[in-house]
């Protein structure tokens, strides 16, 4: 392996201490901490883990963290009744309803309902608006967390070739948006992209955000690009439990490039320390506190 390893654990954890001095402030100035509200519905598994997870980094920030967790069957007008509810309260800064919802449930509904100034996912379209005309927008947490990976690696980024592949609202698009405001040249590929190879074989920064294990071979990879792999993909492992792989063959592309994140340890950690800097900032401007550098 020749590339550098993006330790995306050990970002995250410097990130997460600054947010922990910001939110000291926070209460300091203001008298209470930023409150973030997570909501989940029905018994998910892997939803289950991502939100115990972001409870406890919401608590170890010193944020005030306040879980719902309601009924697999629960109808869209009680949801959306809670989130009214967190809506007014005044000691709630960012509210996430974690995705994705039971069929009964229409989830564009759900984050329509969410006050845009407490929408820590950046999901809303007000926020989607806001981060594509270049407003101050609640920016989604993964692509914010993949930016802060590259800027930590490369600093200016102005100039730089970049495909990014997905063009999902949660990642594809606003990676691309977030890419171009620093600008980057930047290209967005899917599943009807042709020649997607030879597409990526043209990026200094490449990300990878599909969903298919280990999809971006070595052959790809221009050689001293970046590569971001926002990818998780359970597979077979020899001890019969499987293991996390991401979009990228790791092993080849790292032969390739300048630096790569791991999956896990990379992209993963950034996220759940955006979400922590989304709803510190969320709580600034509700304040109207200027916002804190992070
Ligand atoms: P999605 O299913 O909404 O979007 C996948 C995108 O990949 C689509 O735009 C599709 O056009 C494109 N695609 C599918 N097959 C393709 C192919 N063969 N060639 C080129 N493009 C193709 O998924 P998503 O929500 O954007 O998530 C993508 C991946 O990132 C998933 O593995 C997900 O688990 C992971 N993810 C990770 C984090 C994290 O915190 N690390 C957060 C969100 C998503």
């Amino acid at each position: 392996m020749s590339a550098r390893r993006i330790d995306g654990k050990g970002i995250a954890e410097a990130l997460r201490a600054r947010i922990a001095d910001g939110v000291a402030a926070f209460r300091e100035t203001v008298g209470r901490p930023p409150g973030l509200a997570v909501v989940l519905v029905g018994e998910d598994p892997a939803s289950s883990v991502y939100v115990r997870s972001k409870g406890k980094a919401t608590g170890a920030a010193g944020m005030r963290s306040v879980e719902h967790r309601l009924a697999d069957s629960v109808s869209e007008a009680e949801l959306l009744a809670l989130i009214g509810e967190l809506n007014r309260d005044p000691g709630i800064d960012g509210i996430l309803v974690q995705l994705p919802l039971p069929g009964q449930i229409d989830e564009q509904r759900v984050i329509a309902a969410i006050d845009p100034a407490k929408d820590v996912d950046g999901f809303h379209v007000e926020n989607a608006g806001r981060l594509a005309v270049g407003g101050e927008a609640l920016v989604p947490c993964t692509p914010l967390g993949c930016l802060h990976l590259l800027k930590a690696e490369l600093g200016d980024l102005t100039g730089k070739d970049a495909v990014v592949i997905g063009r999902s609202n949660i990642v594809g698009k606003p990676m691309a948006l977030l890419l171009l405001a620093e600008s980057c040249t930047v290209t967005i590929a899917h599943s009807r992209t042709r020649d997607l190879p030879e597409l990526c074989r043209r990026a200094d920064i490449l990300v990878a955000a599909v969903g298919r294990a280990e999809m971006v071979r070595g052959a790809w990879v221009k050689p001293g690009a970046v590569v971001i792999d926002v990818g998780i993909n359970r597979i077979a492992g020899g001890d019969g439990k499987g293991r996390l792989v991401g979009d990228v063959a790791f092993d080849e592309v790292a032969e390739v490039a300048a630096a790569i994140t791991p999956v896990p340890g990379g992209v993963g950690p950034m996220t759940i320390a955006m979400l922590l800097r989304n709803t510190l900032v969320a709580a600034h401007r509700r304040e109207g506190l200027e916002e804190p550098r992070l």
